[in-house]
């Protein structure tokens, strides 16, 4: 039985734990010393970590961690990050024996040029790329690439748990709200997700399907976030690639 647990670092981070009761693979670990508490509490023996790019709170853990245990360390074939013993890029399949699991390896730059994420039915885990109700933003990548990125990981099936790196789920839902207002599920969602958050409780995972219905990054074919777009921005945008251009760039002065 495989449990996947929020390891909180920084001011707004999960570095994410996939485990059973004896072994932890760490995904993303910006910080060393919050995961190896977690595995001291939880009596765990570190078996491998993935990073999904190269960004120091990401990676930043990395070394710490190995001068601890020595383990495989999985990340980007296009991005130099030290401490990867193992780079990779689609279509790759990984091997986590501890716990008798496969992942698949996917390409999604945009945020950064050789950003990677991990699937393993039901768990996405998609870094800074996919954000609950939100994207990452475009320090490497082209609007088109990152679109392409997006739309890829939006081909998984509905019930997919979308891990993201960062907790910005209510400023990212805020932003959704002005790009799409009549949208019904996302009122609902800014309820719920302010709720968790009064409760101390993560707002990630999120469902795929919840992002089909809420995320406006996922919805550029959408002609009220279209209309939206253009009433911000003085023009009207040609294609779903200029509306999504258009509505990162609005997202990044809000
Ligand atoms: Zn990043
Ligand atoms: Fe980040």
């Amino acid at each position: 039985m495989i449990t996947v647990s929020a390891i909180p670092a920084f001011a707004d981070n999960y570095i994410w734990a996939l485990h059973d009761k004896r072994s932890a693979v760490i995904v993303d670990p910006g910080d060393a010393a919050p995961v190896l508490a977690f595995l001291r509490t939880h009596h765990l023996t570190l078996a491998a970590i993935l990073i999904t790019h190269h960004h120091a709170d990401h990676a930043g853990g990395v070394a710490g961690l190995l001068a601890d245990t020595p383990v495989p360390v999985w990340g980007p074939a296009f991005e130099s990050i030290a401490g990867v013993s193992n780079p990779v890029s689609e279509p790759a399949t990984i091997t986590l024996p501890a716990l008798g699991l496969n992942m698949t390896v996917l390409d999604v730059p945009g945020h950064t040029a050789g950003h990677i994420a991990y699937y393993s039915a039901p768990w996405l885990f998609c870094g800074d790329t996919l954000f609950a109700c939100g994207c990452g933003r475009l320090f490497e990548g082209t609007p088109e690439q990152m679109l392409h990125s997006l739309q890829k990981l939006a081909q998984l099936p509905g019930d997919t748990a979308v891990y993201c790196a960062h907790e910005y789920t209510l400023s990212n839902i805020a932003f959704a709200q002005n790009a799409e207002p009549n949208n019904e599920i996302l009122r609902r969602r800014a309820i719920e997700a302010a709720k968790h958050r009064q409760q101390g409780l993560p707002t990630v995972p999120s469902r795929l399907d919840l992002e089909w219905a809420t995320n406006p990054f996922l919805r550029c074919h959408e002609p009220d976030i279209g209309q939206a777009v253009a009433v911000h921005s003085g023009t009207l945008p040609t294609d779903a690639v200029a509306v999504f251009a258009a509505l990162r760039q609005w997202k990044n002065h809000f």
